[in-house]
């Protein structure tokens, strides 16, 4: 079945620039802001500026344009945050919740890089 963007959810809102946010980075094709409700020191969402409801959706569909701005943004939230083991710090975590059996809150697709303390376990239960 084919996604249904609903462009009313609170990131289309976001992007639209009727409801504020903690910027960290705006690309083309690209925004990261801080969590409103962080669970950990560095807690950025990142998301595609596109209507793409998560991250199949997104990698499917999305243009090479969107998907190599994406990817190289998260970067650079890694190295402006300070987490990149590569540049010197203690590494991070990335979440893409995804339906139900994700847990998936805003139907608008976004990467959680968390970091800033140790993350513990991937899964509560494993
Ligand atoms: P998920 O469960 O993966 O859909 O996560 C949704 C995330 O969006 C949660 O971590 C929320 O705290 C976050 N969130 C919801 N509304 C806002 C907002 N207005 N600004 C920033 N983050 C938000």
């Amino acid at each position: 079945m084919p996604y249904d963007y609903d462009d009313q959810n609170i990131f289309a809102k976001i992007l639209r620039g009727e409801i504020p946010n903690d910027t960290v980075l705006e690309t083309e094709h690209t925004l990261a802001f801080n969590d409103i409700q962080p669970q950990a020191p560095v807690h950025v969402l990142v998301i595609p500026k596109g209507p793409f409801v998560c991250h199949d959706h997104f990698a499917a569909e999305a243009s090479e344009a969107e998907l190599v701005d994406f990817l190289r943004a998260t970067a650079e939230v890694c190295r402006i945050t300070g987490v990149a083991p590569g540049a010197g710090g203690d590494g991070y975590r990335t979440i893409a919740n995804a339906g139900e059996n994700g847990v998936q809150e805003v139907p608008h697709y976004h990467l959680h890089i968390l970091g800033g303390h140790n993350m513990g376990r991937m899964l509560p239960n494993a």
